[in-house]
């Protein structure tokens, strides 16, 4: 199906009943009832989290390829979801891909595989544990059950749906990453290496497919062999497993961009699956995709604000950024609202989520108003006498 026209019809297919970034699991379970009771997916079983939330495992298809979708192994990464489920409406339609995915693919969905740790909005389980670093110790319920389900279906994709921070960008351009994705690295054995090449592969279609719909924002997300994570686990099992990461832009807090390209990219790999014209694709084309780097970024570069004193007159750039009231590095910045001047002086070297040319304003107030963790709560001025608040440059 030609992108452009995907990308079209994407408001048709976007699930109206979770139209915000954070959503309760209840939410989230009557969308999967609402599939159920049309019947072209069908409930398997369930597997149960470390507080007894289900994780029903659905099927699609009937197809000799078997794929599984799994997203929000990390319970702050709810995007990823979000795009399945609007996924699973496009595939509740008449559009002829789905009855191509129907006769090709056996689809599983495992959506939300981390429901504790969604309701408590961490990345965690309700054990604090990391499900994506459990897979060979397997103390977590959530890591066990997700075993059992690839054992039992062994599929030849696994697609691993997760989000990534606001700060991520692509190279050279430095625009923020939209979809980053991953073959994980593996073992040296020869089901390994194939496994990971279709993986490349199927990266490198994704990739090429959506360029039109995310120019220069799509990345291959940068990672070392992790043994204990599920995708490196899944690929040196023989397993092609995708690690697909949800971005964001500017000013889309809700993340609304991420979620309508990682709903084109989900489908794209699954129409790519069923024709299997991924396997035409070369390696190259993903490991030259630009890399996802975590820029050392500002949220807002004041540019050229002038600073006024009664020992000299001076102009710097300052850097503000969110400052996140957590002991836990993997929380999500764009979650916290305390922004704080974290770098002062010439700062051309630095990127910005937002940049704004104070060149015509001066501090309203005294140059030792600013300094290293002063919040964002100061005023600049102009020559006109016109005032900007800097927390609303942020907005
Ligand atoms: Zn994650």
């Amino acid at each position: 199906m030609d992108i452009v026209t995907l990308h079209g019809k994407y408001d048709i297919y976007k699930e109206n009943a979770l139209p915000q970034r954070r959503f309760k699991y209840n939410k989230l379970n009557e969308v999967l009832q609402k599939h159920l009771h049309k019947k072209n997916f069908n409930f398997l079983y369930c597997g149960y989290s470390f507080e007894k939330r289900p994780i029903n495992l659905l099927k699609y298809g009937s197809g000799p390829t078997t794929v599984l979708i799994m997203s929000q192994m990390h319970g702050n990464e709810p995007v990823s979801t979000l795009a399945l489920t609007d996924v699973m409406n496009f595939m509740e339609s008449e559009e002829e891909l789905n009855h191509i995915i129907k006769e090709k693919i056996t689809v599983y969905v495992l959506a939300l595989v981390n429901p504790d740790g969604n309701e408590k909005n961490d990345r965690r389980n309700a054990q604090g544990i990391d499900i994506n670093r459990d897979a060979k110790s397997l103390i977590s319920p959530e890591a066990v059950f997700l075993t059992k389900v690839v054992k039992e279906i062994n599929p030849n994709f696994v697609l691993n749906l997760h989000d990534e921070e606001l700060y991520y960008m692509t190279k050279p351009l430095l625009l923020q990453t939209a979809i980053a994705m991953l073959a994980p690295e593996c073992e040296i054995s020869p089901k390994a290496l194939k496994a990971r090449s279709n993986a490349m592969k199927l990266i490198s279609c994704i990739s090429q497919t959506l360029e039109p719909i995310a120019k220069n924002r799509i990345a291959r997300y940068d990672d070392v062999y992790t043994p204990e994570a599920f995708g490196d686990t899944f690929i040196s099992n023989g397993i092609s497993s995708v690690l697909i990461e949800a971005g964001s832009s500017e000013g889309d807090k809700e993340r609304c961009f991420a979620r309508k390209t990682v709903f084109c990219a989900i489908l794209t790999a699954l129409e790519a699956v069923a024709n299997s014209s991924y396997d035409f694709f070369s390696e190259d084309i993903y490991q030259n995709l630009p890399l996802n780097i975590r820029y050392k970024s500002f949220d807002l570069k004041l540019k050229n604000l002038e600073i006024k004193s009664e020992y000299g007159s001076y102009r710097v750039d300052l850097g503000i950024r969110r400052i996140k009231p957590t002991f836990n590095d993997e929380d999500f910045t764009d979650d916290f609202t305390d922004y704080r001047i974290v770098n002062i002086g010439k700062l051309d070297n630095y990127g910005a989520l937002k940049t704004f040319d104070a060149s015509e304003f001066c501090l309203k107030g005294n140059y030792s108003d600013i300094y290293i963790g002063k919040k964002s709560d100061f005023t600049i001025i102009n020559n006109f006498g016109i005032e900007k608040e800097c927390q609303s440059l942020l907005l």
